[in-house]
């Protein structure tokens, strides 16, 4: 039986998670769950797997909960100083981390993981963006395990040898991530100037929270991926190619230097590679859909536009310059995105204000976590303002 805390549970990550585990009920058990608004679906979650802990930071929202499963004879307990997030990611009863809080209110839990040499099963993908140096270091440091949830990683994991030093040792010549393109893939310039939050948030293929789901549809998703991929497996930038697919059925491929190429592919559910990080390399049940060939259309593959899709550009240029710029990078997109849900700004007031945080800060690669933090909380408080 294996503890494991879900952070996030709440969500499009933490629901498909708790999915799997219902599946599973005899090798897992749910330790800790953590929320942040949806308070009636975080007490349904701690009705079901009545957990150790559950955490909800709103003082408001923690009574309410307290209250409910007081009434209800459940004995979790309610935790929810912020600090209590890093309390259990590293706590000693705890074997597995579910790290799929959005944005980078996910990186001192994946840290304190890491320190603590947990099995961190990755969605977070900002806690890498902004933090990949440190992060990976200290997950290498502590003997933990970083296992990624983002599907096109799980395809690139699933299509690598399970552990090896380095690419090269094994023969690899090239990453191919595929991008499905977004919602917004066949748009010309002009249409994209006016589009909604409400259209991006209407993904082809995926259902997913409101943030990656707008991540998607500007490709800055694919630019944090980019930037994920060349933390998880120590790739060069010039190694990742991105290869638009729009119809999501090849989740991600590995090209060798014999020409050969290793691919993944399966119905877009993210249940699969969630399952696969819950137990790899050995597998595991899912309940995903199987995939049938013969229900498929074409498959088709094309290049990314990097003048419709500005953002895309910017991580890249981001992860070539270094230092702190992937944080800065990630701290305002996630302001601007916010602006863009809230209707205040357009869809390339996205890039914009991300270049105004890139020209504003930048100096030397952050040596802590806690430098990360402070340069993110600076970097939001100036795209607030601007
Ligand atoms: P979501 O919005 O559905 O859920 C986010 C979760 O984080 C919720 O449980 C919410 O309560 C919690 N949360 C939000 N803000 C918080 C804060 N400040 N402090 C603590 N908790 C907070 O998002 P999601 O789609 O599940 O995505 C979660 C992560 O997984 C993201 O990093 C995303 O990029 C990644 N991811 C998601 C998918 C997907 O299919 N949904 C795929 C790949 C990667
Ligand atoms: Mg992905």
């Amino acid at each position: 039986m294996k503890n494991i805390v879900i952070f996030g549970s709440t969500g499009s990550i933490g629901t498909s998670t708790l999915d799997v585990i219902r599946l599973h009920k005899n090798s897992y058990n749910i330790f800790a769950l953590t929320g942040h608004r949806n308070v009636e679906l975080l007490f349904q979650q701690c009705l079901e797997f009545k957990p150790k802990y559950a955490f909800i930071e709103d003082n408001n929202l923690a009574n309410i909960l307290k209250l409910k499963l007081t009434e209800n004879k459940v004995k979790t307990e309610v935790l929810h100083d912020k600090s209590d997030l890093a309390y259990l990611a590293q706590h000693c009863e705890v074997d597995i981390v579910m790290s799929a809080i959005v944005g980078s209110a996910g990186l001192v839990p994946t840290y304190e993981a890491a320190k603590h040499g947990k099995r961190i099963l990755l969605a977070n993908k900002e806690s890498l963006v902004a933090g990949g140096k440190i992060i990976t270091d200290t997950v290498e440091a502590n003997n933990a395990k970083l296992i990624p949830v983002d599907s096109e990683h799980s395809a690139i994991f699933q299509s690598l040898p399970f552990e090896y030093n380095s690419l090269d040792e094994i023969g690899v010549n090239r990453i191919l991530l595929t991008a499905s393109g977004g919602p917004f893939l066949n748009l010309s310039y002009a249409e994209l100037e006016n589009v909604t939050a409400a259209q991006a948030i209407k993904h082809p293929n995926w259902s997913m929270g409101q943030k990656i789901s707008v991540d998607s549809s500007t490709l800055m998703n694919k630019g944090l991926e980019i930037i994920e991929a060349f933390w998880l497996f120590k790739s060069t930038v010039e190694q990742i190619e991105v290869v638009v697919h729009p119809q999501s059925i090849i989740h991600s491929m590995v090209e060798y230097i014999d020409s050969s190429i290793i691919a993944q592919l399966g119905s877009p559910d993210m249940k699969t590679p969630i399952a696969y990080a819950l137990n790899a390399p050995q597998r595991i049940e899912s309940g995903s859909a199987k995939l049938d060939f013969m229900q498929l259309n074409a498959l088709t593959f094309c290049a990314p536009d990097y003048i419709r899709f500005p953002c895309l550009q910017l991580a890249i240029e981001s992860l070539k310059y270094g230092g702190n710029a992937c944080a800065i990078l990630n701290a305002a997109n996630e302001v601007a995105v916010a602006k863009f849900l809230a209707g205040t700004h357009k869809f390339y007031d996205i890039p914009k204000l991300i270049n105004r945080a890139l020209e504003k800060f930048s100096g030397a690669g952050a040596k802590s976590i806690s430098d990360i933090v402070a340069l993110d909380t600076e970097v939001k408080h100036f795209c607030l303002s601007n």
